[in-house]
């Protein structure tokens, strides 16, 4: 039985803040499920579970909603599997415990959101744009990644920080010289993407 749905997301959101996993922000969350919900998107195609908070929320927010994602830490992997079984969506929410670069899909999504290793993005995208729906979109999150992809790179003092800082404006380019996709770049939370496929 579903206890209360309010009280495990908060559950979910202090053993992740707990234990220091990098779930999506409260601002992304909100853009990220009236998104689901304006698009009437049906099947999402997750990169990087964590421990379910944003399948869970993006489930939640669409009962029509199913969503495939894929975590390759195990421990986060089982959590998620635990909070989905809490929250009774496993008919919805189906994991796969594995590298997403390892991973080949047949199925079409009409939503691939990327949030995983943030140096790997171009990668995440070229993986998976043959499973997206025609005119489906692909969201990233941490575009911004914490301020530093504004900053000079004097400012930022670790070489593994810049070299990651590197990657994601690298990825930016990468969206806005894609022709195939028309990207939008939003401010809120840690910076989104939103890049719709033009045909
Ligand atoms: N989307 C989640 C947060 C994900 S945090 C939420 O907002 O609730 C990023 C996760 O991606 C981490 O748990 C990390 O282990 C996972 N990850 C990073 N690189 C990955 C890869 N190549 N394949 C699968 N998972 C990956
Ligand atoms: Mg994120």
């Amino acid at each position: 039985m579903v206890g209360n749905i309010y009280s495990e997301i908060r559950e979910i959101k202090s053993y992740a803040l707990d234990h220091k996993i990098p779930i999506m922000v409260d601002e992304g969350i909100d853009f990220l499920t009236t998104f689901v919900i304006k698009h009437q998107i049906k099947n999402v195609l997750e990169i990087g579970t964590a421990i379910g908070y944003s399948a869970i929320m993006m489930a939640l927010a669409n009962p029509n909603l199913k969503v495939t994602s894929i975590e390759r830490d195990k421990e986060r992997y089982l959590e998620a599997l635990k909070n989905i079984k809490k929250l009774n969506l496993e008919n919805r929410i189906t994991l796969i415990f594995k590298d997403a670069l390892d991973v080949k899909l047949n199925d079409t999504f009409d939503l691939i959101f990327i949030d995983a290793a943030k140096g790997q993005n171009i990668h995440f995208f070229e993986n998976f744009e043959k499973n997206l729906q025609n005119h489906g979109y692909i969201i990233t999150d941490n575009i911004d990644f914490h301020g530093y992809v504004a900053k000079e790179e004097s400012e930022i003092k670790s070489h593994n920080l810049r070299a990651l800082v590197r990657k994601i404006k690298q990825y930016i380019t990468f969206l806005k010289e894609n022709e195939a996709y028309h990207t939008t770049f939003y401010k809120t939370g840690d910076g989104i993407a939103v890049s719709e496929r033009q045909s």
